[in-house]
């Protein structure tokens, strides 16, 4: 789902590079990007237009932080964004009254309002909830008996109705029925139509007042787009609704509804659907979801990475010292190594690192023990020998590699290794370490 939006979004990193901060000027090509994205994604027009104009505001006068491109920054901003048009956080389903815990699912024939109430008698059940399903489907027995079968494979009791039994007599019923046998829920599956129409509206609206559920569930179709959207409007004018199901969202290429819903209605998205299998409903998180659509999870984990574990103080110091000219020891390159531990898998990280600093530590295999190794090297040398590696020469090396336990080789490689971050350091040292590494990106 979603693959162009994901795929214009990805375009959006590459447009933008080279500048210390988001300006009006640098984010404008990429915006009219993401506007094109949402737009092609049958988002509606307004909630485009207040999405672009809230991430610019967010995003106008950001600094571009550590090793991070504007792109990345940019990327960064629309992400929280997106999550938050969809409504932050996840909303659970709210199950605290006295029990049985009623929840009416509403929504148009063929939108997956059955299936969705069987799937989710099959999360509660798993949280060892007892769960009662009812139909009040009076109007096409095809619907009571396909409930009556789910309810079957989910292995949760479904409630008979009599025959020409009203739909509020048989709520009225299951209700006490659920009390009396104490259920902790009750699923409540209502008719449908095709298209909205007063008497359905009036009958579920009576449903409402008989049960007085804990949830009112909306059940959408993903796949209808705009209608999706417009429908949930219709049924939120007529019924308190306290959340939605967005289904058939692994239909769905282009992912709109999910995108202006939670807007428009001003309802959370509780649960959506991913697949005509009964384990197909999954908690609706709109920040998984943002990251889902952007598809670029990698970056958006190291925008958090720079963000969270780049030791601030120790990369100022070194950035200082490379300035002041006092040069670059091996002291400084093992807390560089140690540096990028921190910033988590390594080979995943070298990946995502400029692609001169990659190459530069390439040679330096970095997992633990090969860090261990190194860490052990440096260990065995003397203060003065750290700070002046050039005075290491073969009786040192000796007497190094016996101190660390390895050859002698292996510190002639570390050597080396230093030397070439070493030089690499010199070249920074014009311009400032974030800027060339910035440059180095884009
Ligand atoms: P109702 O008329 O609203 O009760 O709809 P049904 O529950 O009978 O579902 C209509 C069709 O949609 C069925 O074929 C379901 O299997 C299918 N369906 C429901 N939810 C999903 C979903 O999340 N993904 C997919 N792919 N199909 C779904």
């Amino acid at each position: 789902m979603l693959e162009n939006l994901t795929q214009r979004l990805s375009r959006v990193v590459k447009t933008l590079r080279g500048e210390a901060r988001l300006t009006e000027a640098n984010i404008q090509a990429a915006l009219r990007e993401v506007r094109v994205a949402l737009l092609e994604a049958d988002v509606a027009l307004p909630v485009v237009k207040e999405f672009i104009a809230q991430v610019k505001d967010k995003a106008l006068g950001q600094e571009v932080q550590g090793s991070l491109t504007p792109g990345q920054m940019l990327v960064g901003v629309v992400h929280r964004e997106l999550a938050r048009l969809m409504g932050e956080h996840n909303e659970p389903l709210n199950l605290a009254t006295a029990p049985p815990a009623t929840v009416l699912m509403a929504g148009l024939q063929g939108t997956g309002k059955t299936t969705t109430t069987a799937k989710l008698a099959r999360l509660l059940k798993e949280t060892k909830k007892k769960v009662l399903l009812v139909s009040c489907d009076v109007y096409r027995p095809a619907a009571m008996e396909q409930l009556r079968a789910l309810a079957q494979q989910v292995g949760c009791e479904f409630f008979a109705p009599e025959p020409d039994e009203a739909p509020e007599a048989i709520a009225r019923r299951a209700l006490a029925w659920a009390r009396s046998h104490f259920f902790d829920v009750m699923l409540v599956d209502t008719a449908g139509r095709l298209t909205i129409d007063e008497e359905m509206m009036a009958e579920i609206r009576r449903l409402h007042e008989a049960l007085k559920p804990i949830e009112t569930l909306l059940v959408v179709d993903a796949m209808q787009g705009q209608d999706a959207v417009n429908t949930a409007r219709a049924f939120g004018e007529a019924l308190p609704l306290s959340g939605l199901i967005l289904t058939k969202l692994d239909g769905d290429a282009r992912g709109g509804a999910a995108l202006s819903v939670r807007h428009v209605t001003g309802k959370p998205i509780k649960f959506v659907g991913v697949s005509e299998k009964l384990n197909g409903l999954e908690p609706f998180h709109p920040e998984r979801m943002a990251s889902r659509i952007l598809g670029m999870g990698d970056v958006l984990s190291l925008v958090e990475e720079v963000q969270r574990s780049v030791d601030r103080a120790e990369a100022e110091k070194l950035a200082r010292k490379v300035k002041s000219g006092k040069g670059f020891d091996l002291e400084d390159f093992k807390a560089q190594i140690q540096q990028m531990r921190k910033m988590g898998g390594l080979s995943a990280m070298l990946d995502k690192l400029p692609l001169q600093v990659s190459q530069a530590v390439q040679g330096v295999p970095l997992d633990d023990r090969a860090f261990r190794r190194i860490e052990g090297i440096i260990n065995s040398m003397t203060p003065q020998e750290r700070a002046k590696p050039e005075i290491i020469k073969a009786s040192r090396k000796r007497r190094i590699a016996a101190g660390a336990g390895v050859s002698v080789q292996e510190v002639n490689r570390l050597l080396n290794q230093f030397e070439q971050a070493q030089k690499m350091m010199k070249m920074v040292s014009k311009g400032g370490l974030q800027k060339f590494m910035r440059g180095m990106r884009g």
